[in-house]
Order: C-alpha cells, then sequence, then structure tokens
C-alpha cells in the first residue's frame, strides 16, 4: 500500500463489528470478560478499541511493528526515558523541543540519568560523546527553531555499532516526510499535537518501535505509567491523520513559495530552511526527507521589530504550536524559547530578532499579501 492509501486503510480503518468507516469512540473504562483473562480487553489503560486504532496506524505510517498513544508529546517522551535507570547516560541534539530540555534538566537528572548535549550533525561529536554508560541517542531533525537537519541513517549506523538505541523525535517532519525506522532507527516519537493532528485541536503523543521486544517494554510502561491518550482524543487523531497527505502536500507547496518570497526580501537577513539550496545541511535534508517540510525561521535585519513585525500579521496567526491548517508565527526569544537565558539561547543561534513561521495551507496569494503587508509597515 502507497502511504496516501495507509493513511485512509491502514491500522484499524473499520469497526470490526459494524463495519462503520469511522472507529466508534469506545466510551469505557472496562470489558466483560466471559471467561477470566480471554476478552481482548480489559481495562481501558491498558487496552482500549479506539486508542488501538489509532496505534495501529501510526505503527503502519512509520514502518514499525508497535504503536503507542499518550496523553501529550511530553508524556511519550517521558515514557521512553522511563526504559532507563540511575546511572545511564544520554547523548540529546543541542536544539531539541526546549520542553524536553525542561525534562531532562528538572527531572530526569533527579532520578540520576545523565546527559551530554551535542549537535548530532556532527557524526565525530556523537561518536566523541559515547561512553560505557551511553544508552541512547536522541535527536530532533529538523530542530525547532533553526531548521537544522542531522543525518539519520549515519546517527542509527553510530549507535548500532556501539550497542546503544537511537531515538528520534519526528514531530517537525511527520511521517509523510521522513520514516526514521527506515532508516535504522529503533524508536520514533511525535507530538501528534502537530502535524499528525493537524487541526490545532488535539494534544496528543506517539511512540512506534520495530522490535518486538522493544515495543513490549514500551507497552509495559505504558500501561505502569498510565499516560494514556483518551478515546475521544484517539478518535479526533485519528481523524485529522487521514488527510496528512493532502494537507502536507499543500503546506510544502505553500512553504516553498514563502521561502521564495523571503529570499528575495531586502529586510530579511537570514533564512533557516531544509530547502535552502544554500543551507549547509541541504544535501543531508534531499537524500533523506521526501519534502522540505513546512518550517521556515528567519531572522530581521538588526535595527528591525520582529514583535512589531509579528503582530502586524492578519492571515497569519500569532501563536506558539506549529504543524496545523493554519500559518502559525511566533517570536523564539520571547515565547517558545524564553525561558532559556539570554546567553545561553544566543550561544545556540536563536538571536532576539529570529522569528519562526509555521506555513499552513491558506491560499498563498493571501500570505504572500499579508508578509509583503507586514514588511511594508516595517518600511514605513
Ligand atoms: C510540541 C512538541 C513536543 C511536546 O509535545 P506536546 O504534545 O505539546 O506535549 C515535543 N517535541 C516537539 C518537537 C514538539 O514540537
Amino acid at each position: 500500500m502507497e502511504f496516501g492509501t495507509k493513511l485512509i486503510h491502514g491500522g484499524i480503518s473499520e469497526d470490526e463489528f459494524t463495519g462503520a468507516t469511522s472507529i466508534p469512540i469506545y466510551m469505557a473504562s472496562t470489558f466483560h470478560q466471559n471467561k477470566i483473562g480471554e476478552g481482548k480487553y480489559e481495562y481501558s489503560r491498558s487496552g482500549n478499541p479506539t486508542r488501538e486504532a489509532v496505534e495501529k496506524l501510526i505503527a503502519d505510517l512509520e514502518g514499525g511493528n508497535d504503536g503507542f498513544a499518550f496523553a501529550s508529546g511530553s508524556a511519550a517522551i517521558n515514557t521512553v526515558f522511563s526504559l532507563f535507570s540511575a546511572g545511564d547516560h544520554f547523548i540529546v541534539g543541542n536544539d531539541v523541543y526546549g520542553g524536553t530540555f525542561r525534562l531532562i534538566n528538572s527531572v530526569l537528572k533527579r532520578f540520576g540519568m545523565t546527559f551530554t548535549i551535542v549537535d548530532t550533525r556532527d557524526l565525530e561529536a556523537v561518536k566523541q560523546a559515547i561512553t560505557p554508560e551511553t544508552k541512547a541517542i536522541y535527536l530532533e531533525t529538523p530542530t525547532n527553531p533553526l531548521l537544522r537537519v542531522t543525518d539519520i541513517a549515519a546517527v542509527a549506523d553510530i549507535a548500532k555499532q556501539h550497542g546503544v538505541l537511537s531515538i528520534i523525535d519526528n514531530t517537525f517532519a511527520s511521517p509523510y516526510i521522513q520514516r526514521p525506522i527506515e532508516l535504522g532507527v529503533d524508536i520514533v516519537l511525535h507530538s501528534a499535537s502537530k502535524y499528525l493532528g493537524g487541526h490545532s485541536d488535539v494534544i496528543a503523543g506517539l511512540i512506534v518501535t520495530k522490535d518486538p521486544e522493544l515495543g513490549e517494554q514500551i507497552g509495559f510502561l505504558q500501561n505502569a505509567i498510565g499516560g494514556v491518550l483518551a478515546p475521544q482524543e484517539s478518535w479526533l487523531l485519528q481523524r485529522g491523520i487521514k488527510t496528512l497527505s493532502l494537507r502536507m502536500q499543500a503546506h510544502l507547496k505553500n512553504a516553498q513559495a514563502v521561502f521564495d518570497y523571503l529570499n528575495k526580501q531586502p529586510m530579511v537577513s537570514k533564512i533557516y530552511y531544509p530547502g535552502d539550496p544554500e543551507n549547509p545541511d541541504y544535501e543531508v535534508a534531499k537524500k533523506q526527507m521526501h519534502g522540505f517540510g513546512a518550517m521556515i525561521s528567519f531572522e530581521l535585519k538588526p535595527g528591525l521589530d520582529p514583535k512589531a513585525f509579528v503582530e502586524q500579521l492578519r492571515v497569519i496567526t500569532l501563536a506558539e504550536s506549529l504543524g496545523a491548517i493554519e500559518s502559525l508565527v511566533e517570536v523564539p526569544a520571547v515565547m517558545t524559547h524564553g525561558a532559556i537565558p539570554r546567553d545561553i539561547r544566543l550561544q545556540n543561534g536563536i538571536k532576539d530578532e529570529l522569528i519562526r513561521l509555521s506555513v499552513g495551507i491558506e491560499d498563498q496569494a493571501d500570505l504572500l499579501a499579508d508578509l509583503a503587508h507586514a514588511f511594508q509597515y516595517l518600511g514605513d
């Protein structure tokens, strides 16, 4: 089955009891057992048919064997780290989601785990950071907000050679654009609150594994920790996922048009977009991504006020989050990355004048006109 068909017919796409072409929302906490232990489901934390449908679907889409759905991307990330123990060491990408850094610094370190932060694009640096205690390499690609791209297959290889797990947060790409398990990665996770849900109406997280033993461990932890996705949200997520292919095609077209526009705009001093042939990561992006994604970050020329710019936009919505049908814009320094001390943020390359744009699927002419209007305001 091709990817676009899997979105519609993959996983469990119809109700086996009624033939309903939309999986029913099974609002049940427990299930009648005719004989003890014989039923398919026992209790909804350990298994619910609506949740199982979306879990089977994401496993199909990512090319894995087992899928798991959680109440948020953050709950999924915490569940993955719960595979490990005090004394274990991890290599983590230097530009990962802020909430992941918060989890590492404020929670996991208290449990005795240790972390080395590296730019995972630098494969030598990744190898150098491995110690006898290292248990996993954890990264995002493209990253947030600088859209840096790491060679997934190369990192998966390093992990295999050293007997450690590779874990990728695939939120910024979605399985339409890249499927890390097919490139040798052990665990893929998502904030499904972004492209997979796609409509800014659900908070959810997903994990996919290929190795059945690893799947069993994650399944155990999902039930033991209990941060599961509720039936209503599971249904809404599956409903959103069905149109991923159509949405991504529209996102990609618009992103290319916005990039071309920004590239000619004299008030823009720098653009971060993996599809920019001048971008140092362009070749790696071309090799492993089907399309360059729809996230674009850019810097205004010094002296121009990024807050005034984003507040002038009318079609493009000023808001955190990304991956939705509506275009979203934000200023990382004072919004998504505002909690990072300024000197550390600047060290990581996130300048005050950086703007992050999640290009939506509105009509292109309206997006370009909106940007033109805000630039005109800055120029006046
Ligand atoms: C949003 C996000 C998360 C956290 O997901 P929630 O669903 O908000 O808990 C994790 N990783 C990335 C890359 C994200 O963008």
